[in-house]
C-alpha cells in the first residue's frame, strides 16, 4: 500500500528525520488558511497523489503570498494529475499539502529497498538527486551509490559514513545523514516497508539535511500489524479492480492486455502469462483464485476479469490440487448466470474432479473451448483473441 507525502512525512517526524513544516487542505481557503497558521514568505503548495514526477506535471508550486497559494490549490483539486508515473489516466487531486518553503542548495536521492539479489536491505543514493533521478540511473549509472545492509549485523556506522562521503557531505552534514540512515532503516523494519525514498532530500541554505519528498510503500501483507497505517489508505488512488480484488481477498494485477486469466496457484499463473506472451498474446491480468477458493470467491473472480473492457478471451487454467475443479466449474457458472458473457473461452482443466467440471461447463451457455495442455490454450487464447479485434 502506498503512503501519501504528507503521511509519510508524518511518519518521518515520528523517527525524527527532519521534515519541512505542512498542512493538508482539502480547499482553497483551507490551503490559504494552513499557509497563514505555517507563516512566513514561501510556501509550497502539493497535489497529493500516489504518483512521483508531480513537480514535472505542475503538481508543485511554489508561492510567495497567500494569493499565489489560493490559486496553486484551488488549480490543483479536483483535477486529475498525469504525470510520467501515472499512466496517461492520471489520479485525481483531492488534498493538497502546504508546506513552508525551503531554500534549496543541493539535492540528493536516497532510497532503502530491498535487493532481491542479494537478499538484503539496500540503501542507493546519489549525489545527483532531484527531478532528473530516471535519466541518472540510465545515463550515469555510476553515479548512484549502492550499499547492502547484513541483516543480523544491521546498518553500521561505517556504511552510513561511506554514503555520506560518496554524497559528498562533510562535517556535521555527516553526523546528520548518519542519524536520517539509521532512522529510515528503523522505520523500514519497524513499519514493515517495502520501499522508503527520500528525493530530493537537502541541504539547506544553512547546511542542514531535511527530507523534502517522502514516498513510502507498506507491504500489504504486513498492514494487519499496522492498524494506524491500514486507516491512511486512500481508495481514490487505487486501481479500482485491483481495490475489488482485494476485498475478496484474491491475488490481482491489472495489465493491459486482452487475454483474461484465471489460475489458481501464483507460480501457475506466471506460467500462463509466460505462454500467452511467447504465441503473441497479452495478458489482461495476472489472477490467482488461491488454493482455498470458494465458489463465491471464483464467481466475483470471474465478474472482475469481465468487469475489463479489453479483454477479447478468457483462458481459465486450472489445476486441481487442494481446489476441486467442479467448484471452479460452479463458480464461473453462478457468475456467467449473474453477468452474462459473450467472449470466448479457453479451459484448461487437470486434477480432482476434472472430468465433472468438463460436464459442467459444457451443459453451460458458455462459448467453451476445451484444451488439453498448457501450450494448446494458449495458442487457442491468442488465435481467439486476435480473431476478435
Ligand atoms: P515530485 O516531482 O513528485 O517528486 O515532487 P517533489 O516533492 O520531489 O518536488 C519536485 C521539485 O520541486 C523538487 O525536486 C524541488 O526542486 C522543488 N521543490 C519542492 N519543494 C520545494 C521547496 O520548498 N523549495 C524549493 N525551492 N523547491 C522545492
Ligand atoms: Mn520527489
Amino acid at each position: 500500500m502506498n503512503l501519501h507525502e504528507y503521511q509519510s512525512k508524518q511518519l518521518f517526524a515520528r523517527y525524527a528525520i527532519p521534515v519541512p513544516q505542512g498542512k493538508v487542505a482539502a480547499s482553497a481557503d483551507e490551503a490559504v488558511a494552513a499557509a497563514r497558521e505555517l507563516g512566513g514568505s514561501l510556501w509550497v503548495v502539493k497535489a497529493q497523489v500516489h504518483a512521483g514526477g508531480r513537480g514535472k506535471a505542475g503538481g508543485v508550486k511554489l508561492a510567495r503570498d497567500f494569493d499565489a497559494v489560493r490559486s496553486s490549490a484551488a488549480a490543483m483539486l479536483g483535477s486529475t494529475l498525469v504525470t510520467h508515473q501515472t499512466g496517461p489516466a492520471g489520479l485525481p487531486v483531492h488534498q493538497v499539502y502546504v508546506e513552508t518553503g525551503s531554500k534549496i542548495e543541493r539535492e540528493i536521492y536516497l532510497s532503502l529497498v530491498l535487493n532481491r539479489e542479494a537478499g538484503r536491505l539496500a540503501f542507493v543514493a546519489s549525489a545527483a538527486g532531484g527531478m532528473d533521478i530516471e535519466e541518472v540511473a540510465e545515463h550515469a549509472p555510476e553515479k548512484i551509490l549502492r550499499v547492502n545492509i547484513h541483516p543480523a549485523a544491521g546498518l553500521q556506522d561505517y556504511q552510513c559514513r561511506q554514503l555520506a562521503f560518496g554524497l559528498g557531505l562533510k562535517g556535521e552534514q555527516v553526523a546528520q545523514f548518519g542519524r536520517i540512515a539509521q532512522a529510515l532503516y528503523r522505520l523500514y523494519l519497524e513499519q514493515d516497508a517495502s520501499l522508503v525514498e527520500i528525493n530530493p532530500l537537502i541541504l539547506t541554505g544553512e547546511g542542514r539535511l531535511v527530507a523534502l519528498d517522502a514516498k513510502i510503500n507498506i507491504e500489504d501483507n504486513a498492514l494487519f500489524r499496522h492498524k494506524d497505517l491500514a486507516a491512511w489508505r486512500d481508495p481514490t488512488q487505487e486501481d479500482a479492480m485491483e481495490r475489488k480484488a482485494a476485498e475478496h481477498e484474491l491475488n490481482y494485477v491489472s495489465l493491459d492486455g486482452n487475454i483474461a486469466c484465471m489460475v489458481n496457484g501464483a507460480g501457475l499463473a506466471m506460467a500462463t502469462m509466460d505462454l500467452i506472451q511467447l504465441h503473441g498474446g497479452k495478458p489482461a491480468n495476472f489472477l490467482d483464485v488461491g488454493g482455498g477458493a470458494t465458489k463465491e470467491r471464483v464467481a466475483a473472480a470471474f465478474k472482475l476479469i469481465l468487469s475489463n473492457r479489453d479483454v477479447r478471451a478468457i483462458l481459465i487454467n486450472i489445476f486441481g490440487g487442494i481446489v476441486r475443479c467442479d467448484m471452479i466449474a460452479e463458480g464461473i457458472i453462478a457468475a456467467v448466470k449473474e453477468v452474462g458473457v459473450n467472449l470466448p473461452v479457453v479451459v484448461r482443466l487437470e486434477g480432482t474432479n476434472a472430468p465433472a467440471a468438463r460436464e459442467l461447463l459444457a451443459a453451460s451457455r458458455l462459448a467453451i473451448t476445451a484444451a488439453t495442455d498448457l501450450t494448446d490454450a494458449a495458442t487457442k487464447a491468442v488465435k481467439l483473441a486476435g480473431a476478435r479485434k
